[in-house]
């Protein structure tokens, strides 16, 4: 039987683009061109794939998605969005809305790729590395010949030792493994050996386990225990084919989908011209580094760095050379920066460096290091000089109250001359 396409998208262009690469891959399509005509059609059919365009004539792909699992079930459906805009700036709308995945529907041939890449592991070529538990060697002979004939890379062991020295030493993307092992060794041992793992990636690899436990609530048990599937001995080839194939396709989607969310994190904590951090991380991160300065009693200093008449720069020489000067400063502060600091561009023309194990006099010998080199630095052979306060934190100091000190200080720097460091003092 084919496997069944929803396509809803209301260019007509991609309508055609989207069906003809549907269907050389093998699908099966219902292509339509408005909300209305899908829910309309009164159909009831297990689709595959669902792929709405996000703005449509009639309503837009979140609100299409809504009405449409009012009256049909998707739970076995890929949900994709396709969007003309930034993918990274709508991607978490999406999922919120139910979609799984997003493209960008200039980017057809990513698109024909990712799917060619779900659909081979639906139609059975199994492109994953399993790891399997078998304590019986005949049955263990025909289980790995059966993988193989799907191309799967498997591994077998016998017990619980060498399972973890294999699951330590490889990425696998399927752990299967009988219940009863030889030594009272069960599939629970293995469940918890992968689910306790260190690295949290390997801890969510999925586990079927395969069983000749016909006591119903035996089989909730493993399923509760942590195992994604079981399968009943004897059983049938096909059916530990598909119920393997799912699993490790469902794992590909989500670190596809996880990939996409660490993207959009690391985009909305840094500063696109600079590449440094953002004001929403330095408050995000900076009162975590006070907080642990005070429990383990360290000093943390902070900086505030603004130019020095930046105005004038893009008066006089345009934004673009504005842009290039931040873009410097930032490289500056980056290349002055350890791995314990935390450089961000505050806004504009304001950068803010926190310096971790950092004292007052540390502090104000690091801001005239700074100073100098940002002066040194010559964009566009252009002379740029900053004005720095810094203040280090004391046990009575939240984060905004040490941000406020360094704002006074480098206040002070600018009325009285500019391209100077002052240390905040109380008095
Ligand atoms: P002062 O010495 O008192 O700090 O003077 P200033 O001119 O540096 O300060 P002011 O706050 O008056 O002006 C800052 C300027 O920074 C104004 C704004 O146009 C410019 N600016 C802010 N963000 C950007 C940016 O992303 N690119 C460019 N090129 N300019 C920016
Ligand atoms: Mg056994
Ligand atoms: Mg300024
Ligand atoms: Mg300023």
């Amino acid at each position: 039987m084919k496997l069944k396409a929803l396509i809803l998208e209301s260019t007509g262009y991609y309508r055609e683009v989207l069906g003809k690469i549907l269907s050389d891959i093998g699908l099966d399509c219902d292509i339509y061109s408005s909300s209305k005509e899908v829910l309309e059609a009164g159909k009831k059919i297990e689709y595959t794939f669902i792929i709405v365009s996000r703005y449509l004539d009639d309503t837009t792909a979140e609100l299409f998605l809504h009405r449409y699992r009012e009256k049909y079930p998707i739970a076995n459906a890929l949900t994709i969005m396709l969007t003309a805009d930034d993918v990274h700036e709508i991607m978490l709308d999406a999922n919120k809305a139910g979609f799984k995945l997003v493209f960008n529907k200039k980017d057809i041939n990513s698109i024909q790729t990712f799917l060619t890449s779900v659909l081979n592991n639906r139609t059975l070529n199994l492109k994953g590395k399993i790891l399997f538990i078998e304590d019986q060697a005949s049955v263990a002979a025909a289980t790995v010949a059966l993988f193989e004939n799907y191309q799967a890379e498997i591994e077998h062991v016998t017990n619980l030792d060498e399972a973890k020295e294999k699951f330590s030493n490889n990425d696998f993307d399927l752990v299967i493994t009988d219940y009863y092992l030889k030594n009272n060794e069960t599939g629970d041992d293995v469940i918890n050996l992968v689910r306790e793992f260190d690295d949290i990636g390997k801890a969510r690899i999925p586990i079927l386990v395969v069983s000749g436990e016909a006591d119903q609530a035996k089989r909730t048990a493993f399923l509760r225990n942590g195992a994604n599937d079981f399968i009943i001995k004897p059983f049938d080839d096909d059916e530990l084919i598909v119920r393997s194939s799912n699993l490790i396709e469902n794992k590909k989607i989500f670190e596809q989908a996880k990939k996409q969310q660490d993207e959009l994190t690391k985009l909305a904590m840094t500063d696109q011209l600079t590449g440094l951090y953002n004001r929403h991380s330095l408050f995000d991160i900076g009162p975590r580094y006070l907080s642990d300065a005070k429990r383990h009693k360290f000093s943390v200093s902070l900086l505030v760095i603004d130019l020095d008449h930046f105005k004038n720069v893009n008066d006089t020489h345009g934004h673009a050379v504005g842009d290039v000067v931040l873009k410097a400063v930032g490289e500056v502060l980056n290349n002055n920066c350890r791995t314990e600091d935390l450089a961000t561009r505050f806004g504009g023309e304001e950068f803010v460096m926190l310096l971790s194990h950092c004292d007052s006099e540390f502090a104000a010998t690091k801001a005239e290091d700074l100073r100098q080199a940002i002066e040194e630095s010559k964009p566009n052979d252009l002379t740029i000089t900053a004005s720095i306060g810094a203040a280090s934190f004391d046990s009575a100091d939240s984060f905004e109250s040490l941000f406020e000190k360094a704002d006074k200080a480098v206040y002070e720097a600018k009325e009285t001359g500019r391209n100077k460091v002052i240390l905040y003092r109380s008095d």
